[in-house]
Parts: C-alpha cells; sequence; structure tokens
C-alpha cells in the first residue's frame, strides 16, 4: 500500500502555521489518509544550505528552531521523530551510484522547521523515521530534479519524499495581517500550476527567465528549489496533481502538488 504513496511538494508558510488550525493544517492533517503510513520520510528544506550535498545520520537530534520574532509557544514545539542511518546510507549509494558526487553524512544538526513544521500535521505521532537532504549551494533545478530521480527507488520501498519550501516566496512582500493577493503572486502560482501539469520541465528549470514575475517571487531560490527534488522523484510517471493552493499573509503561496 504505502509504495503508492506520491512525492510531495509543501509550501510551509510561516512558522507560526504550527500554531494554527486553517486550510492548508487541515490539509496536511489529511492528506496521508488515503494512503496509509510511509516506511520513512526523506525531506529536503528550503531551510539547510550547504557546500556539498549532506544528508542527516543519527538516530534522535533536538530540533532547530530557525526563526526569530515568533510566539514563545512555537521555540517549544517537538517533533521527536527518529532518524534512520540505514536510509542516510541508502541516499549517499542511490545519489553517488547516479553519479551525482558524494554526500556527506551529518550526525549532529536536527530537522529544521521547514522539515518538522509540516511533518506536525503530516505525520502528528512522530512515529515514522525522518532523514533531511540538504540544497547544495550552486545546484540548479536540473540538478536537484536528477536527484529526486536518482532517489526514487525508495518510493518503491514505502518512503515518502518531501519538498518543503514556498511556491511563491518574497519575505519583503509578506505581510502578516493581510489576505490581500498580490496580482503578480497570483500570476506567477498559475503559471507554476500549469507549467507543472504540463510537466514542462524546460520552462520550469529556466522559471527566472520564462515565469512572469518569476525573479519578484523568488529573489532568492532557496523556496522554490526543494519542488525539484519530488518532482524528479515522479520522472516515470509524470504525473502531477494539484493537492491544496490558497494565499497567506498576502503573497505567500501555500500550493501543494503531488508527483506520482
Ligand atoms: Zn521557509
Amino acid at each position: 500500500m504505502s509504495a503508492a504513496i506520491p512525492a510531495l511538494f509543501v509550501s510551509h508558510g510561516a512558522p507560526s502555521l504550527c500554531l494554527e488550525d486553517n486550510l492548508t493544517t487541515r490539509f496536511f492533517s489529511g492528506w496521508l489518509n488515503g494512503y496509509g503510513h510511509p516506511s520513512a520520510v526523506l525531506m529536503v528544506s528550503a531551510h539547510w544550505e550547504t557546500e556539498g550535498l549532506r544528508v542527516t545520520e543519527w538516530r534522535h537530534r533536538p530540533l532547530v528552531y530557525d526563526f526569530r520574532g515568533f510566539p514563545e509557544a512555537l521555540y517549544r514545539m517537538q517533533y521527536d521523530a527518529p532518524g534512520s542511518p540505514e536510509l542516510a546510507k541508502r541516499v549517499g549509494a542511490l545519489v553517488s551510484a547516479a553519479g551525482l558526487g558524494q554526500v556527506k553524512p551529518d550526525t549532529q544538526r536536527g530537522l529544521d522547521h521547514g522539515a518538522w513544521a509540516p511533518l506536525t500535521f503530516l505525520l502528528p505521532k512522530a512515529d515514522v523515521p525522518v532523514v533531511q537532504i540538504s540544497l547544495p549551494v550552486g545546484w540548479k533545478p536540473q540538478g536537484l530534479y536528477e536527484l529526486g530521480r536518482a532517489l526514487a527507488p525508495l518510493r518503491d520501498e514505502g518512503v515518502l519524499i518531501v519538498g518543503s519550501g514556498g511556491a511563491v516566496h518574497n519575505l519583503s512582500t509578506v505581510r502578516m495581517d493581510s489576505d490581500e493577493v498580490p496580482e503578480w503572486a497570483r500570476v506567477f502560482d498559475e503559471w507554476l500550476r500549469e507549467n507543472v501539469l504540463e510537466w514542462n520541465t524546460q520552462d520550469l528549470f529556466d522559471y527566472w527567465r520564462m515565469a512572469p514575475h518569476g525573479v519578484q517571487s523568488h529573489p532568492t531560490e532557496e523556496h522554490f528549489l526543494p519542488l525539484f527534488v519530488p518532482m524528479g522523484a515522479g520522472d516515470c510517471a509524470r504525473e502531477a496533481k494539484i493537492a491544496h493552493q490558497g494565499f497567506m499573509h498576502g503573497s505567500l503561496s501555500m500550493l501543494s502538488l503531488t508527483f506520482r
């Protein structure tokens, strides 16, 4: 059963999402219902950028609270899922077999909020092992898509591959108390949905140039890049779906996509 779980891209929104009950958190909470439990989660988050590709390799580590200026309750959030050194080693083997270089294990760094925030809803019992891979600095969308392709065999073992970032992410335009979506954000989000559904990797890889308001939607790339790992992991079937959409805090897209 679990082998049929699609790979998933989520827009994780603001850290405070963890304390809320809204359409996005309800989507996260219900998403796995139709699929059953994954054997493990392999997560790539916008919030872990490294020189060269890294993978967490530990049994238990404390969470990383990598945000400032949010309610105190957020800094007390716990998500005590175990790691899986075995899965970390499988990741390393698959990546080097695909000719994508060496993956360095990281035995210290716990999960960052891009990883644990959606997981508190997706798998609230924290009883499924989680391994996180980094975003290697300088890797382009196509390289990350190839990375996803290399990791796709893990899906047959029931591993849920998740990219956690943001479909539209420009912090200078976020307004915590606004629900007015700027036109440029809406237009980019729509372009993204269309091109993902058409599996138009050519334009998606070159989105800064090809998309309307590409640079405005992603002045820096780290929240967009996690998309390409689950998408690459779905390269075989090339069947994308819009799993959830909407905006929060003005321009922050909450789009989630699945790849079969
Ligand atoms: Zn983020």
